[in-house]
C-alpha cells in the first residue's frame, strides 16, 4: 500500500502506518484538547494509540493463523479505518481460507471479552473526552465489540465477507464465488454509504468507500490470478528488447522509451551478465534528479528476482507482489538472459482471448 512507511518489524512482518494516520491524530489531539486541555489530548492520543494496538493485533491474528498453513505475511498497513494484512496469496482451500479469515475477530472478541470482564461490560460512547483509566478500559471494550461486529457484517473484502466467499467457493469455482461476495459486499457498501450520508457520519462514509474500492480490486486480482492459471513465464515474457550496457546514461534509456515504446531497461557489464534494471518509473525519476547524463545503474534495480521461462505465472505473480520488483530477469538453465516479464506484459497476456485449453 503506497503512501505509508514501516515503523517496526514484528516476527517477520513489516509494521507500516498509513499517512493519513498523522492527519487522523492530529483532528483526534485537537478535538480532545479543546475539550479536555492537555490532559484531554493526551487521554484521546493515548486511546487511539491502544486502539491501533487492538487491531494490529487483530491482523496479526489473521497473519499467524496464515502462517499455520505456510503463508507468509509480508506487511500490515494500519490505517485510521483499520488495518490490512497483505497476505502472500489467498489460501487455496475454503476451509484454510475461513480459518484465517475468523482468526482477526477472534483476538477483537479475546479483546473485547477482557476489556469487558475489567469494565463490568459497561458500553462507553466514544466520543467526547476519556475519563481516567476506567473511562478508557470502557471505551476499548466498546471499540472492540463494534469492531468484531463490524469485521464480520458479509461484507467482502472484511472477514465476515471472506468468510462467504469462502464459502461459495464450496460449491462454486473461487472466482464466481469472489464475483458474487463481492457483487454483494459493493451492494452493501452502496447503502452503507449513503447511511453515512443521510445521518452524516464522517468514519462510515471512509469505510463503504474503502470496501467498495477494495471489493473491486480484489475481484480483479482474482479475475487475472484465474486467467493466468496453467500459464508460463515464458508465455508471457517478452523476449526482443534493447539491452543497455551498464555504463549507459539516462538519455540512453529515455531514447529506448521514446523510440521503441521499450519501458524496461536491463543494463548489462561486458560479459553478459545483468547487472539491473531500470524501469520507466525510477528512469523518469533518475531524469528529474539528475538530468539525461545521469547513469542509468545509480537508479536501476540491483536485486532483480530470477526466474526460469516455466515458472507458473501465478507463481511469478506472488514473486513479484513479494520483492515488490517491477520486472522479473528470465534465464535460460546456463543463466543467459532470455527475457523480461513485467506488469505490462502480463496484463497484455491476459488481455488476449484465451489461446487453446
Ligand atoms: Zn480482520
Amino acid at each position: 500500500m503506497r503512501w505509508s512507511f514501516p515503523i517496526a518489524r514484528l516476527t517477520g512482518i513489516q509494521i507500516r502506518l498509513h499517512l493519513t494516520f498523522f492527519i487522523f491524530l492530529g483532528w483526534i489531539g485537537l478535538s480532545h484538547g479543546r475539550e479536555g486541555g492537555w490532559a484531554g489530548a493526551l487521554g484521546g492520543l493515548s486511546l487511539v494509540g491502544l486502539v491501533f494496538s487492538c487491531i494490529l493485533l487483530h491482523e496479526l491474528g489473521h497473519a499467524w493463523a496464515a502462517r499455520c498453513f505456510g503463508i507468509a505475511t509480508p506487511d500490515i498497513t494500519l490505517t485510521p479505518i483499520g488495518g490490512v494484512a497483505r497476505l502472500e496469496r489467498i489460501p487455496e482451500r475454503p476451509i484454510e481460507e475461513i480459518i484465517v479469515a475468523l482468526a482477526g475477530p477472534l483476538v477483537s472478541a479475546l479483546l473485547a471479552l477482557g476489556f469487558g470482564l475489567a469494565c463490568g461490560f459497561e458500553f462507553q460512547a466514544v466520543e467526547g473526552e476519556v475519563q481516567g483509566w476506567s473511562g478508557m478500559v470502557a471505551s476499548l471494550f466498546s471499540i472492540n465489540t463494534a469492531l468484531l461486529a463490524f469485521n464480520l457484517l458479509p461484507v467482502f473484502p472484511m472477514d465476515g465477507g471472506r468468510v462467504l466467499r469462502a464459502l461459495l467457493a464450496m460449491w462454486l469455482s473461487y472466482e464466481r464465488a469472489t464475483t458474487i461476495a463481492a457483487a454483494i459486499g459493493q451492494t452493501l457498501a452502496v447503502f452503507l454509504g449513503l447511511a453515512a450520508l443521510l445521518v452524516p457520519a464522517p468514519v462510515l462514509l471512509f469505510i463503504a468507500v474503502f470496501v467498495f474500492l477494495g471489493a473491486g480490486s480484489e475481484s480483479a486480482q482474482v479475475r487475472v490470478r484465474e486467467a493466468a492459471r496453467g500459464l508460463r513465464v515464458g508465455d508471457a515474457m517478452v523476449t526482443s528488447f534493447v539491452r543497455l550496457p551498464a555504463q549507459a546514461a539516462l538519455a540512453d534509456a529515455s531514447h529506448l522509451l521514446l523510440h521503441a515504446a521499450q519501458h524496461t531497461f536491463p543494463l548489462m557489464d561486458e560479459d553478459g551478465g545483468l547487472v539491473g534494471i531500470l524501469d520507466r518509473n525510477s528512469l523518469i525519476a533518475g531524469l528529474q534528479e539528475a538530468g539525461p547524463a545521469g547513469r542509468a545503474l545509480d537508479y536501476a534495480r540491483r536485486e532483480l528476482p530470477f526466474v526460469e521461462p516455466t515458472l507458473l505465472l501465478t507463481q511469478a505473480f506472488g514473486l513479484m507482489e513479494r520483492t515488490g520488483s517491477p520486472a522479473l530477469a528470465v534465464v535460460n538453465g546456463r543463466g543467459d538472459l532470455v527475457g523480461l516479464c513485467t506488469q505490462e506484459s502480463l496484463s497484455e497476456l491476459l488481455s488476449l482471448p484465451k489461446q487453446g485449453a
